[in-house]
C-alpha cells in the first residue's frame, strides 16, 4: 500500500512511500535487519530532512511498540519506550508523586526523537532534555540489541546522535522530585539598556525563562516567568504584568496555552507553553534556531535587531531561551552554557529561506549551531567546525553502523571526513 508520509509541518514529504509500523521488538530487529537503509521516524516534528530515508530506504515508526513508561520511584527513574511523547511520559512519572527536569514548549513531542536532535527547554541551570538521559537501548544495523549506559565511554554520542546509530528503542532518565510551578507573563521589555549582566539577570529571575519578539520593534513583547513555586520570589521590575492571558504568537488565542497570572501549578501543566490536551496551532509554519555561547546573548540580539525588518517579515515569533552546557558530542549546547534564539517562521519556504541565510550570517561571528531538527543553511563544513567532539562520534558511528545502514544524506554531509 502507497501513502505520502510528510513531517508534522507539512514541508517535508519523505521518499518512503510506506511506514513500517512494527508491533515488537523482534519485528524492528528483523526489519532492521533485513533492510539495506533504514531511518526512523519519531513524531515528524522536525523541520528538515533529517528523517529522510533516501531512495530504497525504510522508514520505520516505532509508535506501535507497547508504550512503556516504568517509574522506580526508589531509584527516581523512568524507562519509556522511545516512541512515547512527553505529554505521556509526564502523566506517568507524576502519578509517583515525581518528576523531569525540564520540558519544551510542546509535549506532543517523542522522546527519542527529541532527544536525537538536542532539543531542550529553557533555564539557565537546566540542560536540554538529553541531560536526564542515563541509559538508552538500541537496535543496531545487524539486529541486534545494544545498551549504552553513563559509565560507557560511548555514551557523549549515544543520546544526541540524530539517529545514525541505530533504533533507540528505549530510554532511561532520571526523575526528581514532583515541583509546583507557577507562570507570569510580563509584556514589553526593550532591548535598550540590556546589557549582558542584565540579561543574564533577567534570565536567571526563575527556574524557566524565555522572552518573546516579533522582531517589527527593538526589544520583547513579551517575558515568560516559570517559578518553582519550592524557590524564592523574585521582583520583575523590567516589565509590566500582562492584564490578560497571552499567546506568544500575536493574534492567536490564548485558551491553548498552559495557565498564566501565577496559579501554581504541576510542573507538567506549566514548564510547556501548550497544554498537552490541545494541538497547539495547524503546523502552518517552519521553524529555525540557534545556539550560541551565553556570553555573545546581547551581542547577537543586536545583531538580529540589525536586520529587525527582514527578519520581521516573515516572522510568526521569536523565542529566546537558555541552555545549560552538557556533554553530549553533537548537542548544540555541548560544552557551553547557551543562548538559543529560535524564530517560527511563516509557512512559505522560498521567501523564508533567504532571510535565513542573512540572519546565519548576522549570527555567524557566535559560533551559532543550528538546532538539528529546524530549518538551516550552514553549510556541513562549517558545522563540522562548531563540534569539537564530531571526530570521536564519527568513530562511533562506524563502530556501531560500518555499513552506514543508518546514515542518510543530511547525517552523511555532517559526518564526512
Ligand atoms: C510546534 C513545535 C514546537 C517545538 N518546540 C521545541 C522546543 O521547545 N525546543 C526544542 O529544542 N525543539 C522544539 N521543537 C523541535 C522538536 O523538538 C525536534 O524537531 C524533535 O526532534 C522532534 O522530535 P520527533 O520525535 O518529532 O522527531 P523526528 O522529527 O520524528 O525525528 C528527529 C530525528 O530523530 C530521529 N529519531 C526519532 N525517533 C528515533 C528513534 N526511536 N531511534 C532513532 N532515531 C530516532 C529521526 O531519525 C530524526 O533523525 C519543536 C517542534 C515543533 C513542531
Amino acid at each position: 500500500m502507497s501513502e505520502t508520509i510528510t513531517n508534522w509541518a507539512g514541508n517535508i514529504t519523505y521518499s518512503a512511500r510506506e511506514l513500517h509500523r512494527p508491533h515488537s521488538l523482534d519485528g524492528v530487529a528483523a526489519l532492521v535487519a533485513d533492510s539495506a537503509r533504514v531511518r526512523v521516524l519519531g513524531s515528524g516534528h522536525s523541520f528538515n530532512e533529517i528523517a529522510e530515508p533516501g531512495p530504497e530506504g525504510v522508514l520505520l515508526s516505532i509508535a506501535g511498540l507497547p508504550p512503556v513508561t516504568d517509574v522506580d520511584s526508589a531509584a527516581r527513574t523512568v524507562r519509556v519506550a522511545g516512541g512515547v511523547r512527553y505529554a505521556e511520559l509526564a502523566r506517568a512519572v507524576a502519578s509517583h508523586g515525581l518528576a523531569l527536569p525540564n520540558m519544551a514548549s510542546l509535549p506532543h513531542i517523542s522522546v527519542a526523537g527529541s532527544v536525537a536532535t538536542g532539543t531542550h527547554g529553557s533555564g539557565v541551570g537546566n540542560g536540554p532534555l538529553a541531560s536526564a538521559v542515563r541509559e538508552v537501548e538500541l537496535v543496531t544495523a545487524d539486529g541486534s540489541a545494544l545498551t549504552i549506559g553513563r559509565d560507557d565511554p560511548r555514551f557523549g554520542g549515544a543520546v544526541t546522535s540524530l539517529g545514525a546509530l541505530g533504533v533507540v528503542t528505549a530510554l532511561t532518565l532520571d526523575l526528581v522530585p514532583s515541583f509546583d510551578v507557577e507562570q507570569y507573563v510580563f509584556t514589553e521589555l526593550p532591548l535598550a539598556g540590556l546589557d549582558l549582566a542584565a540579561f543574564g539577570t533577567v534570565m536567571s529571575t526563575a527556574y524557566s525563562v524565555s522572552l518573546f519578539t516579533d522582531w517589527r520593534a527593538p526589544g520583547f513583547r513579551q517575558v515568560w516567568v516559570k517559578r518553582r513555586t519550592d524557590q524564592p520570589l523574585a521582583d520583575f521590575p523590567w516589565a509590566a504584568p500582562a492584564t490578560e492571558k497571552m499567546h506568544p504568537v500575536p493574534g492567536m488565542p490564548a485558551v491553548n496555552c498552559t495557565e498564566q497570572f501565577g496559579v501554581p501549578g504541576p510542573w507538567h501543566d506549566r514548564l510547556p507553553h501548550f497544554r498537552a490536551e490541545f494541538t497547539p496551532s495547524s503546523g502552518a509554519e517552519l521553524q529555525s534556531e540557534y545556539l550560541l555561547p551565553r556570553e555573545h546573548a546581547v551581542e547577537a540580539l543586536h545583531a538580529v535587531d540589525g536586520i529587525r525588518e527582514t527578519v520581521a517579515g516573515v516572522l510568526q515569533i521569536c523565542e529566546v531561551r537558555t541552555v545549560a552546557a552538557d556533554g553530549q558530542w553533537l548537542s548544540p549546547s555541548h560544552g557551553r552554557d547557551t543562548v538559543a534564539l529560535h524564530f517560527t517562521w511563516i509557512e512559505d519556504t522560498a521567501a523564508v529561506l533567504p532571510v535565513v541565510r542573512r540572519l546565519e550570517e548576522a549570527l555567524a561571528p557566535f559560533d551559532a549551531r543550528p538546532h538539528w531538527g529546524k530549518v538551516f543553511t550552514t553549510p556541513a563544513g562549517v558545522l563540522r567546525e562548531l563540534y569539537p567532539r564530531l571526530g570521536d562520534f564519527r568513530k562511533l558511528a562506524r563502530e556501531l553502523d560500518p555499513g552506514a545502514k543508518f546514515a542518510n544524506a543530511f547525517v552523511t554531509d555532517v559526518l564526512a571526513d
